[in-house]
């Protein structure tokens, strides 16, 4: 999919044939084998991945995902998005993804911290705050961040924060890190309301993953007025036509560790979720979730992909036939979380902490006006909403490889 995007891409900016491999294949991609100790005795190998996409303008940015569909190829994928999201935004970073194949619901915390500290030791060879910065992502959390900082930091024999980002405040964390992808995308929501004449005040959501991303969408959509009207999980969703009570969900999901058996509403699977009829649908869970099959049956106003790689190429196809639907594509709607994680390291690198206002009003402020740009130029050369926003990040690195030239 990544590679297909960047094809489509490459042509629209006419990028000669010898500049597309440059831009296209991954600096570094490593594999690690991960034997640790299970709290039966036994002892288990797992498959750990770290793809690190350029180095072009500066250090690289990613997140860490425990899962257990995670393979070298999917890692790829999200580097490089994550390039180029890092380019729109005009953050200093290349693209990078880690990842675990595991399945972090079936591991004890001592497993996880065995895993997350093998994972760590294995990688400090190609990892520092100047080389390759990891973040929480899918099956990971402000705990992991902290067990891989305090790795690192042993290695080192000081303490070295900016090993990590997404990491809990008291470690030298960001205030708003934990929030900042979700409350991104209710902000990007918000303004692509405004774009398309939907008033936020009864307009209906409907969110598909209940986790860091999309959890935090929902309270940030219902601050705006918006009324959930269905979420799912893994295990699956509940519906409710007059809006679900977020607090009283999460206290059932701290009870149950899952969204399926809320009483206040029907059960809805995650494939019927995602075709409800809705004003704003967010996916906010994996890749591949809009494809081909269920496309042409989406029935909402804006479809805000919170999720990275959300929509198939050939979903995408179908979802521009239909000018109904306004698309924040990926790494324009998720960029908040590697923003603040951006405002993370630069707080840690200079050891001088803001308020969560400011790290709030700066995310906003880069937020606004990468939709801005991504949304004249889509208007102005009547081009998808994805397609301008790639085409920004793209042609930004292409521009930087040019103008550093090629070593030696
Ligand atoms: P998370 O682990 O906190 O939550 C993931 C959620 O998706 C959980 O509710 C899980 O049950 C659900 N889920 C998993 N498989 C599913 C399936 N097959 N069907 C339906 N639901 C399923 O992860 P997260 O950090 O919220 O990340 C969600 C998405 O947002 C991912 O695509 C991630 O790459 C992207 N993202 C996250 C961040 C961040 O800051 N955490 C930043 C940018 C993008």
């Amino acid at each position: 999919m990544a590679c297909r995007q960047f094809d489509l891409v490459a042509d629209r900016l006419q990028i000669p044939d010898a500049e597309r491999g440059r831009l296209k294949y991954p600096k570094r991609s490593l594999t690690v084998a991960l034997p640790i100790h299970r709290d039966n005795g036994s002892i288990e190998v797992f498959a750990g991945y770290r793809v690190q996409h350029h180095l072009t303008l500066g250090p690289t940015k990613g997140g860490l995902r425990f899962h257990p569909d995670v393979t070298l190829g999917e890692v790829a994928a999200l580097a490089m998005w994550m390039s180029w999201k890092c380019a729109l935004t005009g953050l200093p970073y290349g693209g990078a993804k880690g990842g675990i194949t595991c399945t972090p619901r079936n591991m004890s915390a001592g497993e996880l911290q065995r895993l997350t500290r093998r994972y760590t030791q294995e990688m400090i060879p190609f990892i520092g705050p100047q080389v390759d910065v990891m973040a929480p992502d899918v099956g990971t959390n402000e705990q992991t961040m902290a067990w891989m900082m305090d790795t690192y930091s042993m290695h080192m024999g000081y303490t070295v924060p900016g090993i990590v980002t997404g990491k809990p405040v008291g470690l030298g964390g960001s205030l708003g890190r934990r929030e900042a992808t979700g409350r991104g995308v209710g902000y990007l929501i918000n303004r692509a309301m405004d774009t398309v004449g939907l008033a936020p005040n009864g307009a209906t959501a409907v969110i598909q993953g209940f986790g860091n991303v999309g959890s935090v969408t929902a309270y940030s959509l219902s601050r705006y007025g918006v009324k959930i009207i269905a979420v799912s999980d893994v295990n699956g969703g509940v519906f409710n036509n007059k809006g679900l009570d977020l607090h009283k969900l999460e206290q059932h999901i701290e009870r149950t560790r899952t969204i399926a058996g809320f009483p206040e509403g029907e059960p809805v699977t995650n494939e019927r979720l995602l075709i409800t009829p809705c004003d704003i649908l967010v996916p906010a869970a994996l890749e591949r979730q809009i494809t081909q099959a269920n496309a042409a049956r989406v029935q909402c106003r804006i479809l805000a992909e919170a999720a990275n790689g959300p929509t198939t190429p050939e979903a995408d196809a179908i979802i521009e036939q239909r000018p109904e639907i306004f698309v924040i594509p990926d790494i324009l709607c998720n960029a908040g979380g590697v923003i603040v994680s951006y405002f993370e390291w630069v707080q840690d690198l200079q050891s001088f902490f803001w308020s969560e206002t400011e790290v709030t009003d700066k995310l906003f402020r880069i937020l606004e006006s990468a939709f801005v740009q991504t949304l004249s130029l889509s208007r102005k050369q009547e081009i998808s909403m994805r397609m301008a926003a790639l085409s920004f990040g793209i042609k930004r690195v292409q521009e930087a490889k040019n103008v550093r030239g090629l070593f030696p």
